[in-house]
C-alpha cells in the first residue's frame, strides 16, 4: 500500500467510526426521547365522603397498568356535589388515553378546555387531577411526592392549632391545651356575646336586631378581640405565636385600623383583614402598621395573588391547594413567594381532605419559604377512610415514607359515610346579617 491508499484507507475508517458514533448517538437520542413508556389513563371518578360531617371529595384516576392509580383532593365543601360532574362529564373525557407522565401538560390542556377559567368548581376539579397524577408519578418512582419535589428541607412542618370559646376565659384553656402539646403557635378566636362571631361557638344570647338571621356588629367584635389578645398575652406569655382570622368581616377603613391596633400585641399573623374584593388597600395596612399579613384561602387566580406577592404586601400566602389547581400551580407560587420573600401557610381546616392535606405537608417540607401549617385533627372515622394520614406529633406534622402520597383509600368505608342530605342548604352556607338586616360577608 503506497502512501495515498493508506491516507485514503485511514480516511474511510475515520468516516465509518464517525458514521457509527453518530447513529448510536442518535438512537440513544430516540431512546431519551420516548423516554420510559407511560401508562395511560384509563378511568377518572370521584369518591364522595363525610366521615366528620365536611364533604370531601377525592379524585381517583386508575390506569391501565395493574394496581397503578392515585388519588387527588377536589374538596369544595359549599359546592360538594357539582365536582363529580365537572371531573367525570368534562375533564374524564378530555384525559382518557393520555400518558399520567405528562402532568404538566395535562394540567395546561384541562386548564384551557373551559375556555373560561378560575371559577372554584373547575379549578378544584383540576387541582383533584392534578393531585393524582403526581401520586401516579410518586408510586411509579417508588418515592414519596416530596422526593420528586427536590427532597426535604426540613423534618416536618410546623403548625398552629385553632384555641377558640364562648369566652376569652375558654380560648385561653384551649390555647394552654395545644402549648401542652407542644404547640408554638395557636390561633385565638373567641366568641361575642348575642353574636355569631366567627370560629368560635356562640352563647345562649342573641342581641337586638330587625331579622331571625344570625347577627354580626363589627365594633363590638373588634373590642371583643382586643380583649381577647390582652388576656392571651398576659396569661400566655410573650414567647407563644398568636394568630388571629378576621375572615374579611370589617370594611377596609376598619380593617387597616384594626391591623394598627393588635401591632401592640405581636401576631404571628392576622388573616384575612380584608376581602379578596379589596385587595387595593393591602397598601394602606401595608403603609401603616407592622402586623404581618396573611392572605389567599378564597383566592382562584393569579390576578389575585400575583400582584400581592411581586408587590411585597402580604407575608404569607394561605391558598386553598385544590381551589388553586393542585400542586402543580401551588408550587409555581410557592416559588414566586420565596423570591419575593414572601412565605407559604397554606388552608388547612376540616375541608380539606387528608389528601390535601398531605400535598400541603409534602409542599412544606420542600419549600425554603415555609411559614406555617394550620393544623385540622383527623377523627377516628376519617382515618378508617383514609389510612396513612399525616401525623401529629408536638405541634409538628409529618408525612408518612410510603410512595406518592402515600395514603390509601378504603372505598368500602368512605361510602358508609355519604353526604348528609337533611342539611336544608346541601352544604352551603346560610347568611350573616348585620342588626339592621343587612347582609355582610360570613
Ligand atoms: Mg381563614
Amino acid at each position: 500500500m503506497d502512501r495515498r491508499d493508506l491516507i485514503r484507507s485511514m480516511m474511510a475508517g475515520s468516516v465509518a467510526l464517525l458514521a457509527s458514533k453518530t447513529a448510536r448517538a442518535q438512537n440513544i437520542m430516540a431512546a431519551a426521547g420516548r423516554g420510559m413508556a407511560s401508562p395511560k389513563i384509563r378511568d377518572i371518578t370521584v369518591i364522595n365522603t363525610a366521615p366528620e360531617g365536611s364533604r370531601l371529595c377525592v379524585v381517583k384516576i386508575v390506569t391501565d397498568q395493574a394496581g397503578l392509580y392515585g388519588y387527588g383532593c377536589a374538596t369544595f365543601t359549599q359546592r360538594a356535589d357539582l365536582i363529580a360532574p365537572a371531573v367525570e362529564a368534562y375533564l374524564k373525557p378530555l384525559l382518557v388515553g393520555r400518558p399520567v407522565d405528562r402532568i404538566e401538560d395535562i394540567w395546561q390542556l384541562a386548564y384551557d378546555s373551559s375556555y373560561w377559567k378560575n371559577g372554584p368548581v373547575e379549578n378544584n376539579a383540576i387541582g383533584g387531577v392534578d393531585m393524582a397524577l403526581w401520586d401516579i408519578k410518586g408510586r411509579m418512582a417508588k418515592m414519596p411526592v416530596y422526593e420528586l419535589l427536590g427532597g426535604k428541607v426540613r423534618e416536618a412542618a410546623d403548625l398552629y392549632g385553632h384555641a377558640d370559646g364562648t369566652e376569652i376565659e375558654q380560648t385561653i384553656e384551649s390555647a394552654k391545651q395545644y402549648i401542652a402539646q407542644g404547640f408554638r403557635h395557636v390561633r385565638v378566636q373567641v366568641g361575642v356575646p348575642g353574636m355569631a362571631g366567627y370560629g368560635s361557638p356562640r352563647d345562649n344570647t342573641r342581641m337586638p336586631a330587625l331579622h331571625d338571621a344570625p347577627v354580626f356588629e363589627r365594633e363590638a367584635a373588634k373590642r371583643r378581640a382586643m380583649a381577647l389578645f390582652e388576656a392571651a398575652r398576659k396569661e400566655l406569655g410573650a414567647e407563644i405565636e398568636l394568630i388571629h382570622d378576621a375572615h374579611e368581616r370589617y370594611t377596609p377603613t376598619e380593617a387597616v385600623q384594626f391591623a394598627k391596633d393588635v401591632e401592640k400585641f405581636r401576631l404571628f399573623f392576622l388573616e384575612d383583614p380584608l376581602s379578596p374584593e379589596d385587595l387595593q388597600w393591602f397598601r394602606n395596612i401595608r403603609a401603616q402598621c407592622t402586623t404581618p399579613i396573611a392572605m389567599g384561602e378564597l383566592f382562584n387566580s393569579p390576578h389575585e395573588w400575583t400582584p400581592l406577592i411581586t408587590e411585597r404586601l402580604i407575608d404569607y400566602m394561605r391558598m386553598h391547594i385544590s381551589q388553586m389547581g393542585g400542586l402543580t400551580p401551588a408550587r409555581k407560587v410557592a416559588a414566586m413567594g420565596e423570591i419575593f420573600n414572601v412565605r407559604t401557610a397554606w388552608h388547612g381546616p376540616g375541608d380539606v381532605s387528608p389528601i390535601g392535606h398531605m400535598c400541603m405537608v409534602h409542599l412544606d417540607l420542600t419549600c425554603t419559604n415555609f411559614g406555617i401549617q394550620e393544623y385540622t385533627p383527623f377523627n377516628a372515622a376519617t382515618q378508617e377512610v383514609f389510612h396513612g394520614v399525616p401525623q401529629m406529633r408536638g405541634g409538628y406534622l409529618y408525612a408518612n415514607e410510603r410512595p406518592g402520597w402515600g395514603i390509601e383509600i378504603d372505598e368500602a368505608v368512605a361510602a358508609k359515610h355519604p353526604f348528609d342530605r337533611s342539611n336544608s342548604l346541601n352544604g352551603g352556607w346560610g347568611e350573616l346579617r348585620l342588626p339592621d338586616g343587612q347582609i355582610i360577608k360570613q
